[in-house]
């Protein structure tokens, strides 16, 4: 197969890479700085591709991750955040258009989860579920080999899955949402909610009119881990819902192998111990656990890179 192209458009940052077949180095990569609500976006995409494309060699197809909603089928962004430029946007097909070349898109936490199944620690597994814990929560599901899309492209935002209709407020506007129990934001904002209910704590909480961000997950963390009961609770509470979700997210699909990615995932023992406990006591039967993995990510940054290659390859060979 000829070269494949990859990019990853993150909030900060876009990344692309280009990749000879069966090499995982990339022959050329580049980064360049997003600049999501200043005009100019599909430009700045456009130069970076020019940057990676190999001289001489033939490019099969470019690969796309964006953060969502967006349409996979038609390569429509429908309404990214910070960026009214490129909402109901044709970005796959103006970049077809550019190149002469087929384009694809899907969103990070679908082609991060591609990637981890390609690359990562998915290899050799047909059924995956992978999650990522963050500023949100994102998840991708590959099913017997297949990454799960659906009739609209929306499939998998298990994220956005209702565990208590009547809990917190998510950041997509409805109420008791996953993220909204156990994203790092949730954990965030319980422990300051405590401490304004005035539940003794090491954590302070941050002076009226400072923003929130000055707690965040990693110091309610290493609370934690300095014995601060709040903080403890506060990332019980997250793995005991993590687990309701999942449980839910089990029966759904049946993966063999669930992935943990994102910087709350790196809570470890703190989240996982509470998360096992709860998984354990919701699937209702024992049979989803015989055998299955349940592990953290490998490829870091790269997961959206290189899923944005694995469909590029995919569709390219299909
Ligand atoms: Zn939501």
């Amino acid at each position: 197969m000829d070269t494949i192209i990859a990019v990853d458009i993150g909030g900060t940052q876009m990344r692309a890479a280009s990749y000879a077949p069966d090499k995982l180095k990339p022959i050329k990569q580049k980064k360049i700085a997003t600049l999501a609500s200043e005009p100019g976006g599909l430009e700045r995409l456009t130069r970076v591709i020019e940057e990676v494309w190999p001289n001489g060699d033939k490019v099969a197809a470019i690969g796309l991750a964006s953060p969502g909603p967006l349409d996979p089928h038609t390569g429509y962004l429908l309404a990214p955040p910070n960026n009214p430029e490129w909402r109901n946007f044709p970005l796959a097909p103006r970049v077809s258009e550019h190149f002469g070349v087929q384009a694809f898109l899907d969103n990070d936490a679908n082609l991060a989860a591609l990637g981890e199944y390609r690359f990562g620690a998915g290899k050799g597994h047909h059924d995956v579920m992978y999650i990522t814990v963050s500023t949100g929560i994102g998840a991708g599901v590959i099913i017997q080999d297949r990454l799960l899309q659906g009739f609209h492209g929306l499939a998998a935002e298990l994220g956005h899955s209702i565990i208590d209709p009547d809990g917190p407020l998510c950041s997509c506007g409805f109420n008791g949402h996953l993220e909204a129990f156990s994203s790092g934001p949730a954990i965030v904002k319980y422990v300051l909610g405590e401490l304004e209910a005035g539940t003794k704590s090491s954590m302070r909480r941050p002076r009226r009119g400072k923003r929130e961000g000055n707690l965040t997950p990693r110091e309610v963390a290493e609370a934690a881990r300095q014995g601060d009961a709040l903080a403890i609770q506060a990332y019980r509470r997250a793995g005991e819902y993590l687990g309701i979700g999942v449980a839910s997210f089990l029966h759904a699909f049946d993966p063999s192998i669930v992935i943990f990615g994102g910087g709350v995932s790196q809570a470890g023992s703190l989240l996982f111990d509470p998360f096992h406990e709860s998984l354990k006591k919701r699937v209702f039967h024992p049979r989803y656990l015989e055998g299955l993995v349940i592990t953290t990510a490998e490829l870091g940054d790269d997961a959206g890179l290189l899923g944005a290659r694995a469909l590029a390859e995919m569709k390219a060979s299909s």
